[in-house]
């Protein structure tokens, strides 16, 4: 439709035809597109500088050789640079919105980047407490003491940053650590945020540690519920779709890193007939590699249409797994264009990859993050252009240089 969107503090007040009022800023976007800003609720910021340095592994070796390690080598500073790096490709690709999982420690510097940086972001420490190669890990109460921390520093519902409580996934964390999570993080009224049957080595390690299957494991230890977001579900049975469907559990599809990853076919339309809540999210930049949320509404359409036939994930239901979809899952009224909504909003411009087609199919089988001219988080300009407003480029781009030479050397890779 043509016309008007008026937004008081942050939230839109009216759509269509809005008389402006004195006093009024009047931004004119005539000719351009307006959606609403993407939301990707499975990201990980602190892995964004290892871009590249990842590829053509599956997951359990992808994670022992090579992130474990560059994850443990991670200084405040480089996790700052990683943290602003991502949010740079998000803000300027359209993303207003993610759900973000850091790495054991530094997670302070990843709210610091998105504080500056003015995007809406739910964040949690990788919590991991049980032994692995890279000894990344830490005791449970470590884990749980400095969640609880950040949680006090940062879980902000007023504003635009939150706490989300995330183990890392089964084979990291022991029982008691998921109990205990469950129970804080419902305490405090933040999300829960893990992995699950992302890969075929990963399940049947799960059933050797627990005897169970992942999500029965989960939802056993209190990890189940619309307050829950588990990114991938590829390999699942059919009670345990049930019990996501039961549960109303949230999943986070992530096309791009399951196909580079070798990880397989997350089964979306069978999932959404079942009445599971499926999002839509990049995952970490060395699984993908990028962050574009145009990529991940192509690939989830073209994939189903391999598997299952045309049209079986069609462009409509796909742009709203971008967007309002993600929102439900992280609980916030976004992703809609209507009044009483967030004004998280995208300025696109259909000249710069014209087609004559339906704007839904235009946006998810056309454009890509170059056809963004400007991004609004709560009512607030942070993106032109290819820029971020806060930060300077070539600033961003040289405390990722810098960063990654220290962080390369201490892990030998
Ligand atoms: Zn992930």
């Amino acid at each position: 439709m043509r016309g008007d969107l008026a937004v008081v503090g942050g939230m839109i007040t009216a759509v269509g035809d809005v008389p402006a009022e004195p006093g009024d800023v009047l931004v004119d976007v005539r000719g351009r597109w307006l959606v609403p800003g993407f939301v990707q609720p499975h990201i990980h910021l602190v892995q964004t500088l290892f871009r590249g340095l990842a590829d053509d592994l599956a997951l359990m070796d992808w994670l022992q050789s090579r992130i474990w390690p560059l994850e443990r080598a991670h200084d405040i500073d480089s996790v700052y640079a990683s943290a602003r790096l991502g949010i740079h490709e998000l803000l300027t690709g359209g993303t207003t919105a993610l759900l973000d999982m850091a790495t054991v420690s530094h997670t302070d510097a990843v709210f610091q980047a998105a504080d500056e940086a003015g995007i809406r972001m739910w964040c949690g420490s990788a919590m991991m407490d049980r032994d692995n190669l890279a000894g990344l890990g830490t005791t449970t109460d470590v884990a749980m003491r400095t969640a609880n921390d950040l949680a006090d520093r940062w879980h902000r519902p007023e504003g635009l940053l939150r706490y989300a409580y995330a183990p890392r996934f089964v084979p990291s964390c022991s029982d008691e650590l998921l109990t205990a999570v469950a129970k804080e993080a419902r305490a405090r009224g933040c999300l829960l945020h893990t992995h699950a049957s992302e890969n075929r080595d990963e399940v049947a390690l799960v059933r050797q540690l627990t005897g169970r299957d992942n999500i029965h494991h989960l939802h056993e230890q209190g990890l189940s519920g619309a307050d829950v977001v588990l990114a991938h579900c590829i390999h699942l049975s059919q009670s345990e779709m049930e019990l996501l469907a039961l549960t109303r559990t949230r999943v986070a599809h992530c096309p791009s890193s399951n196909q580079k990853l070798a990880s397989g076919l997350c089964s979306v339309p069978e999932l959404l007939s079942r009445g599971i809540h499926v999002s839509l999210a990049a995952d970490g930049a060395p699984c993908n590699n990028r962050l574009d949320a145009f990529a991940e509404m192509r690939l989830a359409a073209l994939l189903q249409s391999t598997r299952l036939g045309a049209g079986a994930l069609p462009a409509p239901i796909v742009l709203r797994m971008a967007t309002a979809s993600g929102a439900e899952a992280l609980g916030f009224p976004g992703g809609v264009l209507a009044v009483g909504k967030v004004a998280d909003l995208v300025v696109l411009d259909p000249d710069t990859i014209w087609s004559g087609g339906d704007p839904a199919s235009t946006v998810v089988y056309t454009m890509d993050s170059r056809s963004v001219r400007q991004t609004w988080v709560h009512g607030r300009k942070v993106a032109e252009d290819g820029k971020v407003l806060a930060w300077d480029n070539a600033e961003t781009a040289a405390l990722c240089h810098a960063s990654l030479g220290r962080v390369r050397a201490r892990a030998g890779l």
